[in-house]
């Protein structure tokens, strides 16, 4: 398991992670980021890719 927290209040909902690991998140339907806070091993490599392209470094991931 991989826990996922991300600090909303650097957040600015671009939603680039969306399109790194979109099983993780997603933007709703007020453009605002909703996400999961823990998912299983598959999701490692595309959480972490997230994490190294959110411009505003808002993306913490947990071994
Ligand atoms: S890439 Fe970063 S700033 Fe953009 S929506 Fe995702 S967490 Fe927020």
């Amino acid at each position: 398991m991989i826990t996922i927290k991300v600090d909303m209040d650097k957040c600015q909902h671009y939603g680039q992670c969306v399109y790194e690991a979109p099983n993780i998140f997603k933007l709703n339907e007020n453009d605002k980021l909703e996400y999961l806070a823990s998912a299983d091993e598959t999701e490692r490599e595309n959480v972490k890719s997230a994490s190294d392209i959110c411009p505003m470094q808002a993306i913490q991931v947990f071994e």
